[in-house]
């Protein structure tokens, strides 16, 4: 089993607890207005690898995880590659390194293999990173293409099964941070229980240049990045301090 590859990052911090290496897996489906890694979209020029051979690697870097840190697989969309995702977890809980999910949910789905394997999965995931990128599912297709049923399905299927969760939300001006909107994100994360924390991801441009290197139009060309005004009545309504108490 290959994984399709785009990057790695040695020492992340911000996806997960303490200080991570992160496997930034190709493919999405999605096709989020504001996404600053249009790059992951496709599967084409991956470097592939074996999951032993990111764990050998991964492993190189323990001595920075301390107890917290371990590996995070983000995207592009994790989920696309299960089949490498449970073999690289499954290995790595053999090792006993803290394991790291970072998605958008959008693959999931209860029917069939995939529900099979996503709870195969599940035995070797610590914890998992899950963007809600808008609660109104009109606005959320608008935004990203796709759905949010299933993504919010897999929410309230990860609370039913306890398994910790980050929720993350990016915060963009006049899109994503209406007031009843973020009431409503609240009222739907205050009904889950596994939820550990809460974050509001400012809106940042700093992906733009690859849009134009790739040719893709980008739309959010006059949406300015949040004042720390938006920022801090987002965090207030979503009530993300309570998470870190
Ligand atoms: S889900 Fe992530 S990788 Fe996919 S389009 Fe959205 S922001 Fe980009």
């Amino acid at each position: 089993m290959l994984g399709k590859i785009h990057s790695i990052e040695s020492f992340g911090s911000a996806d997960g607890p303490g200080v991570r290496y992160i496997v930034f897996l190709k493919g999405c489906k999605m096709r989020c207005k504001y996404c600053h890694n249009p790059d992951t979209w496709s599967q084409n020029g991956a470097e592939e690898q074996t999951a032993e051979q990111v764990l050998t690697k991964a492993l190189r870097y323990k001595s920075y995880w301390g107890k917290n840190g371990g590996i995070t697989v983000s995207g592009g969309e994790a989920l696309l590659q299960i089949d490498f995702l449970i073999e690289l977890f499954k290995l790595a809980k053999e090792k006993g390194v803290h394991t790291t999910l970072d998605t958008s949910g959008n693959p999931f789905t209860r029917e069939g293999e995939y529900f099979e394997k996503f709870n195969e999965l599940l035995k070797y995931t610590d914890l998992f990173l899950l963007d809600i990128k808008h609660i109104d599912d009109e606005a959320h297709k608008k935004l990203t293409g796709q759905s949010n049923k299933n993504i919010l399905d897999l929410a309230r299927y990860l609370s039913d099964k306890k398994k910790p969760v980050w929720i993350r939300h990016v915060l963009v001006p006049g899109i994503t941070d209406k007031e009843e909107d973020l009431k409503k994100l609240h009222e739907f994360i205050e009904s889950l229980d596994n939820v550990e924390r809460v974050e509001v991801l400012p809106y940042h441009t700093l992906g733009i240049f690859k849009w134009k290197e790739l040719g893709i139009p980008y739309s959010l060309e006059d949406v300015p990045t949040p004042t720390k005004e938006q920022v801090d009545k987002a965090n207030e309504i979503l009530e993300t301090k309570k998470y870190l108490m």
